[in-house]
């Protein structure tokens, strides 16, 4: 590719709220094979609400809840805002969380008024020996719902089944049925729920699922898709833990709105957040390339 046409490219694509951080993306992403997308803030707003909590008997729902809020206060993720602000809503007393831990991929724990909580997914509960069957059956529909199950515990018992769902950006429908119509494959990487993940792949058409994938996992995920250099992987995503996989695919592209790491790391950036812009900027990528030769 000359410099000038690779300059008009990257100009059209601007146009279409696709920044080019490096020129070179424009010309491999026309060979991708594989688009590979994270599940949080990058198909979905990112934005979760609390939908369910359901008190294990001897608990209140709300007891649990100004618990829980206690404890997610101190959290980062997602999840915990959702927590945060149904408590708050709800008008309940949040209080002071002591020595306070968050296990990435897990959940979080801490001391709250005298009484230890640790709220997050099942694998955090197996995590600290508390047995979360006797919500099986209310888990399974929330997932099937595209519902995150999450569990909480007091004192070393379970005390509560609660779901937060995030809802699907306006715009992802659309930008994987263009995805499917240029040929290419879509594969969603998440650390969220199997059956949560199978639930929203199924609902947009998603090829591949590779879920509960902890932080650190989503670079082998990357890996294994490239199936050793043989296929070209776009890796799209917006969050801290993306950032290594955005760095590991061919083509990484982050989310305009996510953290600046994820930015950092990627090749692509799409403004404000429309995955529209993944099969705009290959199709441009495959129309750029055809018009040099
Ligand atoms: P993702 O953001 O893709 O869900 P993470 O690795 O951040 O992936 O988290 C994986 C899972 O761990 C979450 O889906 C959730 O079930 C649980 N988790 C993580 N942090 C928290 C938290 N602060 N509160 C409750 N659950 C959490
Ligand atoms: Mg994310």
């Amino acid at each position: 590719a000359t410099p000038t046409s690779i300059m008009v490219g990257t100009g059209r694509a601007a146009e279409m709220g696709v920044l080019f951080r490096k020129g070179e993306a424009l010309q491999t992403l026309r060979e991708a094979e594989v688009v590979a997308l994270d599940k949080t803030g990058t198909l979905t707003r990112g934005r979760p609400e609390l939908t369910d909590l359901i008190p294990a008997p001897g608990f209140g729902a709300d007891e649990v809840l100004a618990l829980v809020a206690a404890v997610e206060a101190r959290s980062e993720h997602p999840v915990a805002e959702a927590i945060v602000e149904a408590a708050k809503a709800r008008g309940l007393a949040i209080g002071e969380p002591e020595a306070f831990e968050a296990v990435a991929g897990y959940g979080v724990q801490a001391a709250v008024a005298g009484r230890r909580i640790a709220v997050g997914a099942d694998r955090f509960m197996a995590r600290l020996g508390i047995q979360v069957f006797p919500f099986a059956e209310e888990a399974a529909r929330l997932a099937d719902e595209g519902k995150t199950p999450l569990y909480a515990a007091v004192d070393g018992r379970l005390a509560a089944a609660i779901a937060v769902a995030d809802p699907i950006r306006e715009t992802t429908p659309a930008a994987i049925a263009a995805l499917h119509a240029l040929g290419l494959k879509v594969a969603m990487v998440t650390g969220d729920n199997r059956r949560t993940a199978e639930a929203i792949a199924r609902q947009l058409g998603i090829d591949e699922v590779e879920a509960e994938v902890l932080p650190d996992g989503k670079v082998a995920v990357v890996e294994r898709l490239k199936a050793g250099g043989t296929r070209k992987v776009a890796f799209v995503g917006d969050g801290i833990n993306d950032a290594p996989a955005l760095a590991a695919a061919d083509v990484g592209l982050a989310i305009g709105t996510g953290t600046d790491i994820a930015i950092e790391s990627a090749d692509v950036v799409l403004m404000g957040g429309d995955l529209r812009g993944v099969p705009n900027a290959i199709a441009l990528s495959q129309a750029t390339i055809r018009n040099i030769r």
